[in-house]
This record gives structure tokens, C-alpha cells and sequence, in this order.
């Protein structure tokens, strides 16, 4: 792989019929891709979706790469897509996130790929679990796939985030440290969801020293017949490539910047999730407020608050936080509870 650039690759999420893969893939021709991907047989969540056109679609990804000279990339869940994608000119072959999170699945690909010179991206598994991910990688390794790489696509979370799938960026960041000379290649296509959050995402990838990029490219997107909202056309692609500030990864400036963009990656995450467990108290306390209308009790119990603060001062003491800060801290969540409970109290 030639990793001096970032390895664009790019394309639909399914392919859908000849036509289409070949108009994308000579649209996608005029950006800095140089990789088509496209899924075949698609793992899909609930049973009656669109599930990929399959094997026929080979020989349509074939011929893209005849008439353009894109190399090709598409998953495969199974020893006899393995098989098919080997004998159809395939170059690149991904592991999806479904199939990470299962053992027996990535045993049986791995084998089925036992000494190959392709190019191997394991996507990391739907749950944030590191050990999943690296047990595939591992499994990969022990078959002696020798040029292996990581695609961070995103973890899945009961709770409603902004993205589709939750980045977690210190689990690939980690990933890294574990495996520094595995090329780490981002999907910003399947963490956002949506196509507003894609071009935010790939700068903090690219901050972060990642290596390429897998986006979901297509020329109609809202017409497309899975993942329609998350798809751009190969312009806005290009556009996005052109936009994109590209960090040079030599001398110690560039070692501090990485190492200041992954801390600063981490403090982002966790301002968003304080952010979200905020406005999660203030609905309990919404909760609440109804509760204490409904039975005609007051707004303010000193004494249970009193309870909080001195449990949450404990608690500062374990976690190096100091006193002052945790009754300054709860003296603005006491007072926003109180105006919720209020507002609560004053509905008619
Ligand atoms: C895909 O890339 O189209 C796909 C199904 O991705 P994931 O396995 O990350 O959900
Ligand atoms: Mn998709």
C-alpha cells in the first residue's frame, strides 16, 4: 500500500446494477480515488432490506476496473465469498463490523485467506470492545495475511448520539499504540450516518495520522438503495479532498501536533458526553418535578441535597477533584435542576 497519501477509496454502499457501478466508478475516476468499493452481499440488521445483488455483481466491478483501472474492494462474511471475490480480481477484501464480533466468522475467513498477498481491512466490531477487534487481527495474522490493515467505522450505543455510529476515538486510537504499523483507515461514511458530519470527521482523522479513507460515494445519493442518506457524489468527494488539511507526519512538530490532536480528540469526547449526562439529570429532574406537582410537595428538599453534596464530595476525593470545585460544580446543577423542577411546576 502506498500510504505517503491517504488512500482514498470510495463508492456505493451496494452495488445495484452494472450501470450504476460503472457511471460512479468513471465519476469517481476525476477524484484522488484510487480504490472502488462496493458491497456485494450486504449484512443488514432486519431481514426484507435490500441484501446486495451477490455474485452477479463480480463481473460488473470487473469491468470498472477494466474500463477505469480503479482497484477493487468489496466485504466478504464467508469462506465462499472469499472464494468468489479471489477469483474475480478482487484486490481488497473487507471484514464488516457484523462479522468482527463473531469468532467462528473471522476463523473461517481468516482461513479461507491462509497466505494471501491481498489487502485485508478488518473493520472494528459493532460494540466498543478493543479485544474483539484485536482477536480478529490477530486471527488474520496467525493465517498469514501479511498485508493487513484496520478500518474504524464506529461503534454502535443504545443511546441516541449524533452519529449513527459512535467514533470512541481513543479505541482505534489505542488500536495504534497496540499495532503502530497497521494502516488505519476511516469510514466517516457509517460513524456519521449523514452526510453533513462526514467532512468534520475526516479532519480529525487525518489529525489523528489515519491513513486513508472509505467513503460512500454515489451519483444519486438520495436515491440509492441502502444507506442513502450517508452517501455524497464523487464532486462533493472531490471537493472534500481539496478542503481537507493534510499534515506532514515528519519532525517533532508534527510528533506534537499528533500527540496534541489525539488528547484533544479525547477532552472533545468527553466534554460531549458530559454534555449529554447534563441534560439526561435534568430530565430525571423533570421527572421528578412532575412527581413532587402531582403530590403537592415542595421543589427544594435541603436535606436530601445536602445528602448529594456530601457523597459527590467523597467521590471528588477518589477522582482528584477538589471540594471547592465539586460545591461549585453542584451549586450550577442544583440551580439548573431547580429551574427545570420550576418550569415543570409552572405548566399548566
Ligand atoms: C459497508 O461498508 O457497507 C458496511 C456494511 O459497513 P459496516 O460493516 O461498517 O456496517
Ligand atoms: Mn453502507
Amino acid at each position: 500500500m502506498n500510504l505517503s497519501h491517504p488512500l482514498v477509496i470510495a463508492g456505493p454502499c451496494s452495488a445495484e446494477t452494472e450501470e450504476q457501478v460503472l457511471k460512479i466508478a468513471h465519476q469517481l475516476k476525476e477524484t484522488d480515488t484510487t480504490v472502488l468499493r462496493a458491497g456485494l452481499w450486504k449484512p443488514r440488521t432486519r431481514p426484507g432490506n435490500f441484501e446486495g445483488v451477490g455474485s452477479k455483481g463480480l463481473k460488473w466491478l470487473q469491468r470498472a476496473k477494466e474500463e477505469t483501472g480503479l482497484l477493487l474492494a468489496t466485504e466478504v462474511a464467508n469462506a465462499k465469498h472469499v472464494e468468489e471475490a479471489l477469483n474475480h480480481d478482487i484486490d481488497i477484501l473487507w471484514i464488516g463490523a457484523r462479522s468482527t464480533v463473531s469468532p467462528f466468522i473471522v476463523q473461517e475467513i481468516a482461513e479461507a485467506l491462509n497466505g494471501t498477498d491481498k489487502i485485508v481491512l478488518v473493520k472494528n466490531p459493532v460494540n466498543p470492545d478493543l479485544s474483539l477487534w484485536l482477536g480478529a487481527i490477530e486471527r488474520f495474522y496467525t493465517e498469514g495475511v501479511k498485508n493487513l490493515g484496520v478500518i474504524h467505522r464506529g461503534f454502535s450505543s443504545y443511546e441516541k448520539t449524533r452519529y449513527r455510529n459512535n467514533p470512541e476515538w481513543q479505541i482505534p486510537i489505542d488500536l495504534q499504540n497496540r499495532f503502530p504499523d497497521l494502516p488505519m483507515i476511516l469510514d466517516p461514511s457509517h460513524i456519521a450516518g449523514n452526510r453533513e458530519l462526514i467532512f468534520d470527521i475526516c479532519q480529525t482523522a487525518l489529525d489523528l495520522n489515519y491513513n486513508g479513507f472509505i467513503i460512500e460515494t454515489h451519483h444519486d445519493p438520495d436515491n440509492a438503495w441502502s444507506d442513502a442518506k450517508q452517501q455524497v457524489t464523487p464532486d462533493v468527494l472531490k471537493q472534500m479532498t481539496i478542503d481537507l488539511r493534510l499534515r506532514k507526519a515528519v519532525g517533532d512538530d508534527a510528533v506534537y501536533k499528533n500527540k496534541i490532536a489525539k488528547l484533544r480528540t479525547k477532552i472533545e469526547e468527553i466534554d460531549n458526553k458530559l454534555i449529554n449526562t447534563f441534560g439526561k439529570r435534568m430530565e430525571i429532574a423533570d421527572k421528578i418535578g412532575y412527581l413532587k406537582k402531582e403530590n403537592n410537595v415542595a421543589i427544594l428538599q435541603t436535606q436530601r441535597w445536602n445528602e448529594i453534596l456530601d457523597r459527590m464530595i467523597i467521590e471528588g476525593e477518589t477522582n482528584k477533584l477538589s471540594e471547592e470545585f465539586i460545591l461549585k460544580m453542584y451549586q450550577a446543577i442544583h440551580q439548573e435542576s431547580i429551574n427545570h423542577q420550576k418550569r415543570v411546576i409552572n405548566e399548566e
